[in-house]
C-alpha cells in the first residue's frame, strides 16, 4: 500500500523547490495551499492513513508528520525570505545618500555702488556723523532755493533735471537733504546722506542721467575749513589707501563760501601722471566748503554763532577708480558676468 502516498520524499522536494520559486507573497500562498491547503497533496495523505495496513501506520504517520514539518518549514523560510527582499527594497527606494554634496544655492550680493555707498558711510559713521536719508522726489525750493540758487542762477544749467511738474522734480544732489536735516535738527549736528540723483546728461563712459551721491556736512559752533580738511583728509586714506595725497584747489559751489575741489594723487600712477589722470598726477573727486551763511540763515540757523562744513561727491567715479572700471555704464547694465567681478 506504500504507493498510494506515493514518493514522500519527492513530493518534499518538490514542495522546496516551488515554495523557493515563489517571487511573491501570492505566489508562495499558492503554494502552500497546493500542499497544505484542504485538497492539498500532504492533506490528502494524512487522508489516506487510514487505508495503510495497521502495522505500517505509525511509520508512515511519523513520515507524514515530517514531511508537513519539512513544507511548513520550506514556506516559512521563503516567506522570511520575501519579507526581508521586500523590506530592503524599500530601504534601497527611500534611501538618502547624506554623503552627497548639497545643490549650491544661487547667492546673490549688493551692487558694487551699494557696497562702495556702505563702505563710505562706514568712514563717516567712525567720525560721529550719522547717516540718513531723503526723499528721491524733491520740490524747486529745496532743491535749489534754500541752496542759494535762485531761478535766474546760472548753476541750474549744470543741473537741469527731470520735472514732474508743480515744482516737483527728481533732485539733482544729494546736498538737498542736508536742508531737511538742518530743519528737524538744531546744532550741533553730523550727518551723511547717500543715494540717487538725476541730471538731464546724455550717457556717455561717464555720464548718466541717473547716477549716486555721498552728502555730508557739520554745524557747530568753531567749525572752521581746517575741520573739513582734516575729516576729508582722513576719509581718502581710508577709502584709497594710506599713502593717498590730497590737493585742496579754489572752486565755486552756490550753497559754499569759500569752496573747493578736493583731488586726491592718482591711484593708478601713484601720481606720476597717466591717461586716467589726463598726466596730471591728481583725480578731482569731490566739491567741499563752508556752508553759506545764507543757507544758514534759511534753515534758521545764526550764521554769527554758527558755522558749517559741507561736501558731496559721486560715488560711482570713486568706485570705478578703486575697481579700476573705465565705463560708467557698466554699473547698469545688470549684466552679472561684470557684477560677479567687482
Ligand atoms: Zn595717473
Amino acid at each position: 500500500m506504500r504507493e498510494d502516498f506515493g514518493d514522500l520524499h519527492e513530493i518534499e522536494q518538490q514542495a522546496e523547490r516551488e515554495a523557493a520559486a515563489a517571487q511573491t507573497p501570492e505566489a508562495l500562498e499558492e503554494v502552500r495551499v497546493r500542499y497544505l491547503g484542504r485538497q492539498g497533496l500532504v492533506t490528502q495523505a494524512f487522508r489516506r492513513l487510514g487505508t495503510a495496513a495497521p502495522e505500517e501506520r505509525p511509520r508512515l504517520g511519523q513520515a507524514l508528520n515530517a514531511l508537513r514539518a519539512a513544507v511548513s518549514s520550506a514556506l516559512a523560510s521563503r516567506a522570511d525570505a520575501l519579507a526581508r527582499d521586500a523590506r530592503e527594497a524599500r530601504l534601497a527606494a527611500e534611501r538618502l545618500d547624506v554623503t552627497l554634496p548639497g545643490r549650491p544655492l544661487a547667492v546673490g550680493r549688493r551692487h558694487v555702488l551699494t557696497r562702495t555707498m556702505e563702505e563710505i558711510g562706514e568712514i563717516f559713521r567712525g567720525l560721529g556723523f550719522q547717516i540718513v536719508e531723503g526723499p528721491e522726489v524733491e520740490h524747486d525750493h529745496d532743491n535749489f532755493e534754500r541752496l542759494n540758487i535762485p531761478p535766474y542762477h546760472p548753476a541750474r544749467d549744470a543741473q537741469d533735471s527731470f520735472y514732474l511738474g508743480g515744482g516737483w522734480l527728481l533732485r539733482t544732489h544729494t546736498t538737498v537733504v542736508d536742508v531737511h536735516v538742518l530743519d528737524a535738527h538744531r546744532p550741533p549736528v553730523r550727518a551723511l546722506s547717500y543715494g540717487h540723483c538725476y541730471r538731464r546728461d546724455p550717457v556717455d563712459a561717464s555720464h548718466s542721467p541717473m547716477f549716486h551721491q555721498v552728502d555730508g556736512f557739520m554745524v557747530d559752533e568753531g567749525v572752521r575749513f581746517s575741520d573739513l580738511k582734516g575729516v576729508l583728509i582722513h576719509f581718502a586714506r581710508m577709502f584709497f589707501g594710506p599713502d593717498t595725497r590730497t590737493r585742496f584747489v579754489p572752486s565755486y559751489f552756490p550753497f559754499t563760501e569759500p569752496s573747493a575741489e578736493m583731488a586726491i594723487s592718482c591711484v593708478i600712477c601713484g601720481g606720476r601722471g597717466c591717461a586716467v589722470c589726463k598726466r596730471s598726477g591728481w583725480l578731482e573727486i569731490l566739491g567741499c566748503g563752508m556752508f553759506h551763511p545764507r543757507v544758514l540763515e534759511m534753515a534758521g540757523i545764526d550764521p554769527q554763532r554758527y558755522t558749517a562744513f559741507a561736501f558731496g561727491m559721486g560715488v560711482e567715479r570713486p568706485a570705478m577708480l578703486k575697481h579700476r572700471i573705465d565705463d560708467i555704464r557698466l554699473f547698469f547694465e545688470n549684466d552679472l558676468r561684470f557684477l560677479r567681478q567687482v
